[in-house]
């Protein structure tokens, strides 16, 4: 999980404030229609460079939703229109996406009946934010692609923190694992190449490459090993 800078009201979309100061105290239910929530949206994918602000994967406006960091709690919690409460999390449409995946013969052994993750699948269970300092070093990643508890960590809450966010946002469903293992893969026959650290994780037009954590983790265990895949 990539540490995110935490958004300030500040820097929120200009039709998102005019919105807020129009519907005085009105909660993100009145909002969901509202014309200024494309802004919204785009603005955070924008902020996070296009990478789901749990799993990595690539997300674009039509890819993504809007997820609350402290959880909505049916409309009790009272952030639910603060842009520093807000970040973009993969997958738009849960139902659309359960179909698309099942009609392309996605793997559902092991993962009992849904493949969701990430934001739709945390429900209002407390995971680590991607605003969080800690974010970036709860967790480790094994060649194979999976998101592991960093085996550094003391403090037995960072410990539970990590497991309990890996559960609850699923970020080892298979296509997660897949895809993890295929950037870190990538990354290692680049450096290989010869290509740099620096250029494979280049910002280009506004985007970080796909689980920059898992490949920048390879990156470092392949300079560990004396550059050698063995
Ligand atoms: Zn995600």
């Amino acid at each position: 999980m990539r540490r995110i800078p935490t958004p300030t009201e500040n820097e929120a979309p200009d039709s998102f404030k005019r919105w807020k100061r129009r519907h005085s105290g009105a909660g993100y239910d009145r909002f969901r229609d509202s014309a200024a929530k494309a802004a919204l949206k785009d603005s955070l994918v924008r902020r996070q460079k296009f990478l789901c602000c749990y799993c990595e994967s690539r997300i674009k406006k039509n890819t993504s939703h809007i997820e609350h960091i402290e959880p909505q709690l049916g409309g009790l919690s009272k952030r639910t229109m603060d842009y520093s409460n807000m970040a973009a999390s993969c997958i738009r449409d849960p139902s659309e996406y359960e179909k698309l995946h099942a009609l392309s013969g996605s793997d559902f052994s092991n993962m009992g009946s849904s493949i969701l993750h990430c934001g739709h699948a945390r429900g209002s269970h407390k995971v680590v934010s991607p605003y969080d300092s800690k974010c970036e070093r709860l967790f480790f990643y094994s060649f194979s692609g999976e998101i592991l508890v960093n085996p550094d960590l003391k403090d037995a809450a960072d410990i539970r923190l990590a497991e309990e966010s890996i559960t609850f946002l699923r970020l080892n469903v298979p296509q997660l694992v897949n895809l993890r293992a295929l950037a870190m893969y990538e990354t290692l026959k680049l450096l290989e190449k010869g290509v740099s650290e620096d250029d494979i994780m280049r910002e280009l037009y506004g985007k970080l490459p796909p689980y920059i954590s898992a490949a920048k983790t390879a990156a470092r265990r392949w300079a560990e090993r004396g550059k050698s895949l063995e």
